[in-house]
C-alpha cells in the first residue's frame, strides 16, 4: 500500500481539494452496496459524522471486501470526491484498502445499532465506538478544557490538593481507606483498637471526598485557586447522580464573600454550557436528536438567564405553600430539614422555570467551616439547583474567624488535633474567603442531557461494581 500521509476524518471531511489521494484511517460502521459499488462508512473518533468510502467492485473482489465489517479497522487510500450522497459533502473513492484488524460478525458486540444505555455499561469497554458515547465522551474533553480556561483568564492558579488523606473531618463514614496492611493479620492494641503505627503512613488514611480544606490553604496564600481532581464517597446511594468516583471542581477565592461567590459560580457554569454550544454543537446536536429535543434550549436558557438567588428559609415558605396549594412530596417540610432531590426539582422546574441559588441553610445540615450568620442559626452556605439534575454545586463563605471556628468544630465533634494545619489560617493572617464545588459529571449531565450519571464518564464505580 503507497505511504500517503493520514487525514483525520473531521478535517477530511471539510476539505474541498477534490481530486487529492489521501490517507484515513478509522473503524468500520456499516457496510452496504451491491454488485458493482460498496460502501464504507468508517469513523476515526475525531468527530460524530462519518466518511464514506466507494469502493468500486470491478477494482476490488469481493474477497477483499470480505473482512471488511463492522467494527474492524483498515485503512484507506482514495480520492477525495465531492459527494452526490445526501448529508454529506465529502467522500473517497477507494484505490487502496487495507485491513488492520477483523470483528467476527458472530461475536462483535456492537453489530447493530439501538443497544439500550444498560446493555452499553455493561460493555464499557467497546461503548466509546458507538455514536452516542463518542458524543459524550468529546463533550467531556470540552468541558475539562472549559474549566481550565475559564480559571485561567480570570487568573485562578489550578491547585493540586492530595487524593490520599488523614483528615476525615469532613466525610466521616463515606470515605474509602487506603492500606498497606495485612488484612488477614491486623495488629490491636490492648483496647482492640487497630494499630496503624505500621502502616504506611503511620496513621489512619483514606482516599479524599473534598479538596477543600488544602484548597483553603491555597487561597489563603495565592489569592484564587481551583482543584479539578478525582474525589471518592463510599456512600451507598445507588442513584442516576451519585458515583462512588467523580471529579469535582473546587475554586477557592481570598477576600470574596458569599454573593461574588454566587455570580462566580453562575459567571463558571454559564460560560461552560456556552463553550459546549460552540466548540461541540454537532455532538449536542446528535445527543439532542437522540434522547432529548429540549436539550439546546434548555442550553441558551441558562446562558441567557441570571439564576434565581433566595434563602432556604423562602424555599421552605415556597414549599409549604405548594403542600398547602396540594401539592404531595414523599419526605415532610419543615424549617431545618435538608432538602430532598423532589423539594429542589419542585423550586427550579414548577415553580421558578429557572436554575436556583439557595443560601442561608440552619447550621445543623450544614458543614463546620460554613461562616456563621447573625442569627445564630443559619450558615453562608449556597447550593446550585438545576432542573432535572438538583443540586449541581455546593458552596459557602467560609467561617474566617478562628474563635467561632473552633468552637462549632468542638459542637460538631471535630478534634482540634486533626485540623490544627487548617485553624492555622485563621491563626495567622485571616481573610474573607469564599468557594463552591462543582461535580463534573453533574455538568456533563447537564450538558449532554443524559439521564444517567454512568453514562458521562467513560468507567463509572458505583456500588458493587468496578470492573474494566
Ligand atoms: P448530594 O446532596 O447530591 O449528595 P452533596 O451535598 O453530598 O451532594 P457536596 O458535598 O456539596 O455534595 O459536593 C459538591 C458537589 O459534588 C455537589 O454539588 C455535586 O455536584 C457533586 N457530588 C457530590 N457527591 C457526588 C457523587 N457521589 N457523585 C457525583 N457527584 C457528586
Ligand atoms: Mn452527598
Amino acid at each position: 500500500m503507497k505511504n500517503i500521509e493520514r487525514v483525520i476524518i473531521s478535517k477530511a471531511l471539510k476539505r474541498v481539494d477534490f481530486g487529492k489521494e489521501i490517507n484515513i484511517k478509522g473503524w468500520v460502521r456499516t457496510r452496504r452496496g451491491n454488485k458493482n459499488v460498496s460502501f464504507i462508512a468508517i469513523n476515526d473518533g475525531s468527530t460524530i459524522n462519518n466518511i464514506q468510502v466507494v469502493v468500486d467492485l470491478t477494482k476490488f473482489s469481493e474477497e477483499e471486501l470480505k473482512p471488511v465489517t463492522t467494527g474492524a479497522s483498515v485503512s484507506v487510500n482514495g480520492l477525495l470526491t465531492q459527494s452526490m450522497g445526501q448529508g454529506q459533502s465529502v467522500e473517497i473513492q477507494a484505490t487502496e484498502i487495507e485491513i488492520y484488524g477483523t470483528a467476527d460478525p458472530e461475536k462483535y458486540p456492537l453489530q447493530k445499532k439501538g443497544h439500550t444505555l444498560e446493555y452499553l455499561r455493561e460493555i464499557a469497554h467497546l461503548r466509546p465506538r458507538t455514536n452516542t458515547f463518542g458524543a459524550v465522551f468529546r463533550i467531556r474533553h470540552n468541558m475539562a478544557m472549559a474549566v481550565h480556561s475559564f480559571f485561567h483568564e480570570r487568573g485562578f492558579f489550578y491547585f493540586h490538593t492530595p487524593i490520599i488523606t488523614s483528615s476525615d473531618c469532613e466525610g466521616a463514614g463515606q470515605m474509602f481507606q487506603v492500606t498497606t496492611m495485612n488484612l488477614y493479620d491486623l495488629k490491636k492494641d490492648e483496647f482492640g483498637s487497630i494499630d496503624y503505627s505500621g502502616d504506611f503512613f503511620g496513621s489512619p488514611a483514606a482516599l479524599t471526598v473534598s479538596g477543600q480544606l488544602e484548597g483553603e490553604l491555597g487561597a489563603m496564600a495565592l489569592g484564587a485557586i481551583y482543584t479539578f481532581g478525582p474525589t471518592f464517597r463510599a456512600e451507598n446511594s445507588n442513584t442516576p447522580r451519585h458515583l462512588a468516583e467523580f471529579w469535582m471542581i473546587e475554586p477557592e477565592v481570598a477576600f470574596i464573600e458569599i454573593a461574588e461567590n454566587m455570580q462566580l459560580a453562575q459567571d463558571f457554569v454559564q460560560y461552560c454550557v456556552n463553550w459546549a454550544l460552540k466548540n461541540c454543537i454537532e455532538d449536542v446536536e446528535f445527543l439532542a436528536k437522540m434522547y432529548d429535543n429540549e436539550l439546546i434550549d434548555r442550553l441558551k436558557f441558562v446562558i441567557e438567564n441570571d439564576f434565581v438567588r433566595l434563602t432556604y428559609t423562602e424555599g421552605i415558605e415556597i414549599l409549604l405553600k405548594a403542600i398547602e396549594n396540594g401539592v404531595k412530596f414523599e419526605f415532610p417540610v419543615e424549617w431545618g430539614v435538608d432538602l430532598q432531590s423532589e423539594h429542589e426539582r419542585y423550586l427550579v422546574e414548577q415553580h421558578f422555570k429557572k436554575p436556583v441559588i439557595l443560601t442561608d441553610y440552619p447550621k445543623e445540615i450544614k458543614s463546620f467551616y460554613m461562616k456563621q450568620n447573625a442569627d445564630g442559626k443559619t450558615v453562608r452556605a449556597m447550593d446550585v439547583l438545576f432542573p432535572k439534575i438538583g443540586e449541581i454545586i455546593g458552596g459557602s463563605q467560609r467561617e474566617e474567624d478562628l474563635e467561632k471556628l473552633t468552637h462549632r468544630a468542638k459542637e460538631m465533634n471535630i478534634p482540634e488535633k486533626d485540623i490544627w494545619w487548617y485553624l492555622d489560617t485563621r491563626r495567622f493572617g485571616t481573610a474573607p474567603h469564599s468557594g463552591f464545588g462543582l461535580g463534573f459529571e453533574r455538568l456533563m449531565l447537564f450538558v449532554t442531557g443524559m439521564q444517567n450519571i454512568r453514562d458521562v464518564i467513560p468507567f463509572p464505580r458505583t456500588p458493587k461494581n468496578a470492573t474494566f
